[in-house]
C-alpha cells in the first residue's frame, strides 16, 4: 500500500510538473502573442497616422503650388506689322471681350494711314511701340536710315497719343545696342514663335502657341492677317483656361 502510494504520489508529482509546464509555456506563448500583436496595431496605427500626415502634405503641396501656378504664369501677346483696318479691329473687339491688354509694334506708314485705331488701343489700355515706317531692316549700310525711320514712327504715334514710345521691335530682330541710348528707346523680342504668317490656319497657330506656351513668355504674331487674329483670341481662352495671367511686355520684362 505503502508503495503503492508512494507510486501514485510520484505519478501525481510528475502530472503536476507537467501540468505547470504546460501552463507556464502556455502562458508565456500567449503573452509573446498579445505583446507581437499590439505591436502590429502599434505599427498599423503610426503608419496609417503617418501616411495621413503624408498624404495630407502632398495636397497641400500640391494646392499650393497650383496658386502658384495661378498667380505667377505671366504671359505677353504682341502684334506687328499693323494696323490692319479690317483685322486689327476685330482683334481690339476680342481682347476687349476679354479683358486682355496686349502690346503692339506698329508701322509708322500703317499708323497715320489709321490714326483712329492707334487712338482705340491706347484708349483700351495696351501699349503701343515702334516697328520702323516702312519695315526696314537694320543693315551696316543703312544705320542713318533706319535711324530716321524710328525717329519718323514715333513722332507719327506721339501726334496720335500725345505720348513718348518708349518700346521698339526692330524687324527681322537686328538691332544696334547704341540706338537704345541714341533714343532713349528699349528693343522687344520675343520667345514664343508660332510663325502665323506662313500659314492661313488659325487651327495650326492656336496649336503652336498653347504648345509653346511657358511662363514669362513673348507671343509673336501679325494682326494683318484674319487667321493670326482668329488664333490669338482662341489661344486666349485655351492659356486663360490654363492658368495663364495676359500682361502687356512691361509687366514681363520689368515686374
Ligand atoms: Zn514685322
Amino acid at each position: 500500500m505503502k508503495g503503492f502510494k508512494r507510486r501514485d504520489f510520484v505519478i501525481f508529482l510528475l502530472e503536476t510538473v507537467a501540468a505547470l509546464s504546460l501552463f507556464f509555456s502556455y502562458k508565456n506563448a500567449l503573452t509573446e502573442k498579445v505583446d507581437t500583436w499590439s505591436e502590429v496595431v502599434d505599427i498599423r496605427v503610426s503608419e496609417k497616422e503617418k501616411g495621413t500626415k503624408d498624404s495630407r502634405g502632398v495636397d497641400s503641396e500640391r494646392k499650393e503650388q497650383q496658386e502658384e501656378e495661378l498667380q505667377e504664369k505671366k504671359i505677353a501677346i504682341t502684334f506687328d506689322d499693323g494696323p490692319h483696318p479690317v483685322y486689327t479691329e476685330k482683334l481690339l473687339d476680342g481682347l476687349k471681350e476679354r479683358n486682355v491688354k496686349a502690346t503692339f509694334f506698329v508701322l509708322g506708314e500703317k499708323a497715320k494711314a489709321h490714326p483712329e485705331i492707334i487712338e482705340r488701343m491706347k484708349e483700351e489700355g495696351h501699349i503701343i511701340g515702334n516697328h520702323t515706317y516702312t519695315h526696314i531692316q537694320l543693315r551696316s549700310s543703312n544705320r542713318q536710315q533706319f535711324r530716321d525711320e524710328l525717329v519718323l514712327t514715333n513722332e507719327v504715334i506721339k501726334e496720335i497719343t500725345g505720348q513718348e514710345v518708349q518700346y521698339v521691335r526692330p524687324p527681322y530682330g537686328t538691332w544696334d545696342k547704341k540706338l537704345e541710348e541714341e533714343l532713349n528707346m528699349f528693343p522687344v523680342l520675343w520667345n514664343i514663335d508660332p510663325n502665323d504668317w506662313c500659314t492661313g490656319n488659325a487651327d495650326k497657330v492656336t496649336r503652336r502657341i498653347v504648345d509653346k506656351a511657358k511662363e514669362n513668355g513673348i507671343i509673336l504674331l501679325h494682326d494683318c492677317y484674319q487667321s493670326s487674329v482668329d488664333a490669338a483670341l482662341s489661344s486666349i481662352d485655351i492659356l486663360t483656361e490654363k492658368g495663364y495671367q495676359f500682361v502687356t511686355v512691361e509687366e514681363i520684362l520689368f515686374e
